[in-house]
C-alpha cells in the first residue's frame, strides 16, 4: 500500500472525514484535493486553532499501544481547545512514519477515529511522509467560539480561587511506576467543563495541564502580570487543598506507605500529561462552580487565591518578582522551595543519559 492508499483506507474513508463538520459537500472539501476548502464560520463565531506534535522516544515510545497514540494525538489538542472555552470543528493530521504498517494504522485511526466522533470533529487533511528516524504524529485542531468570548490566560485577578479539575498526579507516577496507566495513555479532555464556564462566564482565566500545575499556574501568573501594571499578584496553594484531588495511583502508593501525602503532593503539583484545567473565579462564583461539578460529574477542586503581592497573608515581604506562587505545607506552614522541586516537563532537557 503506497501513502495515498493509505490515506484512502485509514483516513479519507472513517467516519470522522465522511462527517464534514455539519458542512454541505458542494461548500466544503476535506480530504482529495490539493487543499481542504472549510464551509463559512458560523455567523458571530470566530476560529481557534492549536497544533501538538507528538514524537517518538520523547512524547511516545515505539511499543506504545497504536489505539491509544491515536487517541492521544487529537485529545491533546482537543485539551487546548477546551482551555480556550472552544467548541471542537475541525482538524489535521500529519504523519512522520517509518514505512507503513497496516495493523498499526487500523488501531491508530480507530483510536483517533473514536475521538473525533465523540467531539463531532471532522479530518480535513492532512500531509504524511517516510522518515528514517524517530516517527512523529501531528495534529493541528479548529474549534470556534463566540467573538471575543475565548478563556484566556491572562485574566487573572487578585481575590480569585484557583481550582482544578479531576485529578492530578497519576500522569508522573505513571510515567515513572506504570509506563501503561490509563492517565497518560488515555487523557480525556475537559471540553464540557471548559464551554461550560466559557457560556456561564464563571472563570476569568485557564489553561490546560501539559507540563504540570505549577509551570501552569506560573504561565497564569505572567501572562495576567503583564495586563495587570503595577499591582504583583501572587498565588498562593495549599497542599491541605491539593491532598483533595490527588490521582487515585498516587493515592493507593500513599496507603501503601510508599510516600508520605506532603511528597504526593508536590509529585501531583508537577506531573505533566494531566490535560486537566487550572482556572482561576471570583469567590462568587463557588456555588455555580459546585453545581457544574455535579452537572459534569466531574471532581472540581479549589486548591488556592490569588492575591496582590503586597497583602500577603503570612506577612512575608513582597519578592521583587512582581508575580510569584506560594506553597503552603500540610501543616498550613509556607514551604520554602526551589525552583526544581515544583518544575514540570522541560522540552529541551536532553534524554537521560545524553547530558551536557
Ligand atoms: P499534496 O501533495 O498536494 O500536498 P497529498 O498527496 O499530500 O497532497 O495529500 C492528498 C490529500 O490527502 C490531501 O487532501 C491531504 O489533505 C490528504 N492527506 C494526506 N495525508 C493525510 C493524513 N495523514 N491524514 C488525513 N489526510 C491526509
Ligand atoms: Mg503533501
Amino acid at each position: 500500500m503506497d501513502e495515498f492508499g493509505l490515506i484512502q483506507v485509514y483516513f479519507a474513508g472513517a467516519p470522522a472525514a465522511q462527517q464534514g463538520c455539519g458542512l454541505d459537500h458542494r461548500q466544503a472539501l476535506g480530504i482529495g484535493d490539493d487543499a481542504a476548502v472549510l464551509a463559512p464560520i458560523p455567523q458571530g463565531q470566530q476560529l481557534v486553532v492549536t497544533t501538538d506534535s507528538l514524537v517518538e522516544n520523547r512524547h511516545y515510545l515505539a511499543d506504545v499501544d497504536p489505539t491509544a497514540l491515536g487517541h492521544k494525538a487529537l485529545a491533546v489538542s482537543l485539551s487546548d481547545l477546551a482551555a480556550m472555552g472552544a467548541k471542537p470543528w475541525a482538524f489535521t493530521l500529519n504523519l512522520h512514519l517509518r514505512g507503513i504498517r497496516k495493523p498499526w494504522l487500523e488501531a491508530f485511526s480507530k483510536g483517533l477515529n473514536a475521538l473525533a466522533l465523540e467531539h463531532g470533529m471532522s479530518l480535513v487533511g492532512g500531509d504524511t511522509v517516510s522518515v528514517q528516524a524517530e516517527e512523529a504524529v501531528v495534529v493541528t485542531a479548529m474549534g470556534l467560539v463566540p467573538l471575543g468570548q475565548a478563556l484566556l490566560r491572562d485574566g487573572l485577578q487578585p481575590g480569585d480561587e484557583l481550582w482544578v479539575s479531576g485529578s492530578l498526579g497519576d500522569g508522573v507516577y505513571a510515567l515513572k511506576h506504570k509506563p501503561r496507566a490509563k492517565k497518560l495513555l488515555w487523557p480525556q479532555p475537559r471540553l464540557a467543563l471548559g464551554q461550560a464556564l466559557r457560556e456561564q462566564q464563571l472563570a476569568h482565566a485557564a489553561i490546560d495541564i501539559s507540563d504540570g500545575l505549577a509551570s501552569e499556574l506560573g504561565h497564569l501568573l505572567e501572562r495576567s502580570q503583564a495586563r495587570a501594571r503595577g499591582t504583583g499578584l501572587t498565588a498562593h496553594v495549599h497542599l491541605q487543598s491539593l491532598s483533595q484531588c490527588l490521582g487515585p495511583e498516587l493515592q493507593a502508593a500513599v496507603n501503601r506507605n510508599e510516600l508520605d501525602l506532603q511528597q504526593a503532593c508536590l509529585l501531583a503539583a508537577r506531573s505533566g500529561d494531566e490535560y486537566e484545567l487550572l482556572f482561576a473565579a471570583p469567590l462568587a462564583a463557588r456555588p455555580a462552580i459546585e453545581a457544574l461539578a455535579l452537572q459534569l460529574d466531574l471532581r472540581l477542586t479549589p486548591i488556592g487565591r490569588v492575591d496582590l503581592t503586597n497583602a500577603c497573608p503570612t506577612g512575608q515581604p513582597a519578592s521583587n518578582d512582581m508575580a510569584q506562587s506560594r506553597w503552603y505545607g500540610l501543616d498550613g506552614h509556607p514551604l520554602s522551595l526551589s525552583q526544581d522541586a515544583l518544575a514540570g516537563f522541560n522540552h529541551f532537557q536532553p534524554p537521560a543519559g545524553q547530558e551536557t
